[in-house]
């Protein structure tokens, strides 16, 4: 049998099955307490809350543990330690007197739907933090003893709905070749854990991959996202020669991390990555990058029921910066609206969210919620090289509205003797067609640009980028969106402006050297794709470049466009 999921973390892995099933933990709903039991319930559930801390900091002392794990459980003892969390059950108890452990299931699913239905993908992996930390939280409650380390037989393959950030951090992983999991997707825990290790990874299978019995043969191709089950000796043979070739190329690959991203007549590119937040930074380095393109902060935001302080979302920003140890980060103000909703920012309901009242539009009319952030994002920038960027500008009177509010924010904290740096660099993303078609306006009144394909490719081709029965139509290689791009990468150099790209567009090996060719000057990108950009920047020469660029823009369909290049990188 063969399955197929998402390839999240590359490599072949041949072993034998070892299915995990877990419980789901539901509310009973019925053991209502009385008046004289709320105290005792609070208490139950504070005492919980100290033993899950004290549980995880048991597990951050373990030396074998990768940094990115020792990130993961800080982050969980933040999240268990949120006031918020605490006031949620307190609520329950007192409120609706349901006791502390169907008040922490609650609160925690309520929480896990809320990223679920997000758009963001980084955001709907945070789910499975929720469920983990409220997972633990009631097996304090419950008082249920597990394994500090769950041991398994060598070339283990894991199978299994999804795998917790507890999971894969207290499973020893020298015995295990691979996982593959039911649900999942390319920034869940078990795909960064993965491809921390180097472990290929399937995310994604659907259901079938749960008929996958213990002991049963597996291969998984975490290039292709194929998971064969029981293959025959043809399969095997053929994965095998497959494996030994991959081998050789990430070995090759992984030698680029500390050369400079330099094609052959000696251009420099820029080549940074896409953050959620500081514990992302260390993977940034670990990849070879040079800093951060997008520094998407809802994070802050979604995690929560009342808006972030400023000493709060200062805090944030600041350790960011003092990660980047002073190379450049780009920090994006707040896109929310549209689909990512947070409950306490009261966005109506609308008829169609994508065109609705999102990111700088709220900013521009809640004036008090922009302030605040930028207020913040400046005072973080004494730590650091941070600059700021606007999402969704559509034109230059928005930008000039924009930056009024900035420099108020500069003159209250000149005002309250706050340092920052005055000199801060403001830049704009162009992920709105209109943007994109003015970009020579705009580029007189920024600093850089940063090019939004995610956005600019659906608003330009009207595909919703969520829509799964039109996914097909949305193509980043479309004429139209090329045009749009060119001549934003024109005017910003004409202006002599630095312009980047943060969509996903930079990520895609096939579009690094028709970018290049275009003259873009930055790839901001997810850090595990900076490997693979920079192979092909290095191999490549600029005057060819601009030659496949003259090339592409002469094609008149996306299937040409890709088959040309395609046969160009071959
Ligand atoms: C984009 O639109 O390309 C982008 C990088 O922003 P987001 O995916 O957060 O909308
Ligand atoms: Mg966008």
């Amino acid at each position: 049998m063969e399955i197929k999921g998402i390839g999240v973390s590359p490599g072949i892995a041949i072993g034998k099955a070892c299915v995990i099933k877990k419980k789901q933990a539901a509310v009973t709903g019925i053991l209502l307490i009385d008046d004289t039991e709320i105290a005792v319930e609070i208490e139950r559930f504070d005492n919980a809350v100290i033993l899950a801390i004290t549980e995880i900091e048991g597990i951050k002392n373990n030396p074998a543990l990768a940094d990115e794990d020792i990130a993961i459980l800080e982050t969980h003892i933040e999240l268990i330690g949120d006031p918020q969390i605490k006031d949620d059950v307190t609520e329950l108890i007192t409120a609706e007197r349901k006791n502390a452990n169907d008040a922490i299931i609650e609160v925690t699913q309520n929480m896990v739907e809320l990223f679920r239905n997000m758009d963001d993908e980084y955001m709907q992996a945070r789910a499975a933090d929720m469920e983990d930390i409220g997972n633990r939280i009631l097996k304090h409650l419950i008082g249920v003893d597990t394994p500090a380390t769950q041991k398994f037989e060598p070339d283990t393959i894991i199978i299994a709905e999804d795998l917790s950030p507890s999971d894969t951090i207290t499973m020893d992983l020298n015995c295990i070749s691979g996982f593959a999991t039911h649900a999942g997707s390319t920034t869940s825990h078990s795909a960064i854990i993965a491809r921390a290790r180097g472990l290929p990874a399937v995310v994604g299978c659907g259901a079938s991959i749960m008929s996958i019995q213990d002991g049963d043969a597996i291969i998984i191709d975490g290039i292709s996202g194929q998971v064969y089950v029981n293959p025959g000796d043809e399969t095997i043979h053929q994965l095998k020669i497959k494996r030994k070739q991959f081998i050789l190329q990430t070995g090759k690959l992984k030698q680029l991390k500390d050369i400079p991203a330099v094609t052959t007549d000696g251009t420099a590119i820029i080549l940074s990555a896409n953050i959620s937040g500081a514990a992302d930074m260390d993977n940034v380095f670990h990849h070879g990058g040079q800093g951060v393109g997008l520094f998407r902060t809802e994070l802050l935001f979604m995690n929560r029921n009342t808006y972030p302080t400023e000493d709060k979302q200062f805090e944030f920003y600041k350790q960011t910066a003092l990660k980047a140890k002073g190379k450049p980060v780009i920090v994006r103000t707040i896109d929310i609206g549209g689909d990512k909703q947070i409950p306490y920012f009261g966005l109506p309901a609308e008829e169609n969210p994508f065109l609705g009242y999102r990111a700088i539009r709220i900013c521009l009319d809640r004036e008090d919620i922009f302030i605040t952030q930028l207020k913040a994002i400046l005072r973080a920038s004494v730590f650091g090289e941070l600059k700021i960027m606007l999402p969704m500008i559509a034109g230059v009177l928005e930008l000039r509205q924009a930056k009024c509010i900035l420099e108020k924010a500069k003159k209250q904290l000149l005002e309250d003797n706050f340092p920052f740096n005055t000199g801060i660099e403001l830049g704009i993303m162009i992920e709105i067609p209109s943007a994109a078609i003015t970009a020579d306006i705009l580029a007189k009144e920024v600093d850089f640009f940063s090019i939004g394909t995610n956005d600019l490719c659906q608003y330009t081709l009207a595909v919703d980028r969520m829509n799964e029965k039109i996914a097909h139509l949305y193509d980043p290689f479309n004429p139209g969106v090329l045009r749009l791009i060119r001549n934003v990468i024109e005017q910003a150099n004409r202006h002599q402006i630095h312009v980047g790209m943060c969509g996903e567009m930079a990520g895609d090996p096939l579009a690094t050297v028709l970018l290049l060719g275009m003259g873009l000057k930055e790839f901001s990108m997810s850090a595990t794709s900076i490997h693979n950009i920079k192979n092909n920047i290095i191999h490549t020469d600029m005057a060819e470049a601009k030659r496949v660029c003259e090339k592409v823009m002469g094609l008149d369909n996306p299937d040409d466009i890709k088959t040309y290049l395609q046969q160009f990188i071959k």
